[in-house]
């Protein structure tokens, strides 16, 4: 029969905020796979849970991959976490639970810490709907592609980013959100955890040596839509004044009526 797969999220700095399901998992399983062994072994010192521990990351091959189903397949049950919070959101995790699921083995999720989901709570912008992008691309056009789609879009917007780069995001963001509040939540759950707001070019003249780890949240486009006619073709433009007219010619009837 074949072993499960377990999905730990680990806390995202506070060694405290692990839940007592994710522990009792991490002592029942074969064994672990980490992101970073090194800083894994860490947490389970801290937890004083002795375990195997193998090692996927983004540079493994599909091969690696292949190797850590074979285990399932051959009935042990897997821990997969991440170097922190929730993994499969933003690191190679979800590679693996992809392949799982193509085998048809089980997968169990075990919630906890999640870098976005604390920093939205506490931001104070509108949390209701947003749309987590994760990294920005890297790729020239694919990363202006998605700035544009932060630029149009009316829901918050919420970004991881490394503090090396910081600073170049901030400047792109500054190119395009004008005026919209943004939140960085720097070093969640830590000593130094703190939440700085501001427009994008005044957090750029603020970050000056960004340090620890940053998630971005940006208020979204509060202002006026584009005008619609630009972007319509012309039988979009023909169909949108024949529901008009039709519109009118119901109205007038209906005065007529009256
Ligand atoms: N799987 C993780 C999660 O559940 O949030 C995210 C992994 S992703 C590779 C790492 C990024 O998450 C960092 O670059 C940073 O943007 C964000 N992050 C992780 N821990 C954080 C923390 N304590 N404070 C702020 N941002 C954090």
């Amino acid at each position: 029969m074949n072993g499960i797969l377990y999905l730990v999220a680990t806390p995202i700095g506070n060694l405290e905020d692990i839940t007592l399901r994710a522990i009792k998992i991490l002592k029942e399983v074969d064994l672990v796979v980490a992101e970073d062994t090194r800083q894994t072994l860490k947490l389970l010192n801290h937890l004083n849970i002795q375990k195997h521990l193998i090692s996927f990351h983004r540079h493994s091959t599909e091969e690696k991959g292949i190797e850590i189903i074979e285990e399932l397949k051959l009935g042990k049950n897997i821990a997969l976490v991440s170097d922190a919070g929730t993994p499969a959101i933003s690191d190679p995790g979800e590679e693996i639970v992809k392949l799982a699921l193509k085998e048809n083995i089980k997968v169990i999720p075990i919630p906890g810490a999640c870098a976005l989901i604390t920093a939205i709570i506490a931001s104070g912008i509108e949390a209701t709907e947003f749309t987590f992008i994760g990294f920005l691309p890297l790729n020239k056009k694919t990363r202006s592609e998605k700035l544009e789609e932060i630029n149009k879009s009316n829901k918050t917007i919420i970004l991881y980013e490394a503090p090396h780069k910081l600073n170049s995001t901030l400047k792109d963001l500054s190119g395009i959100t004008k005026n919209r509040r943004i939140v960085l939540a720097r070093e969640l759950t830590k000593i130094h955890e703190e939440f700085i707001v501001g427009t994008a070019k005044e957090l750029l003249e603020r970050m000056q040596e960004p340090r620890g780890e940053f998630v971005i949240v940006i208020e979204k486009n509060t202002e006026p839509k584009e005008n619609i006619f630009e972007t319509m073709t012309l039988e979009e433009h023909y169909k949108y004044y024949e529901t008009l007219r039709n519109g009118e010619k119901r109205n007038n009837k209906a005065n007529c009526k009256r």
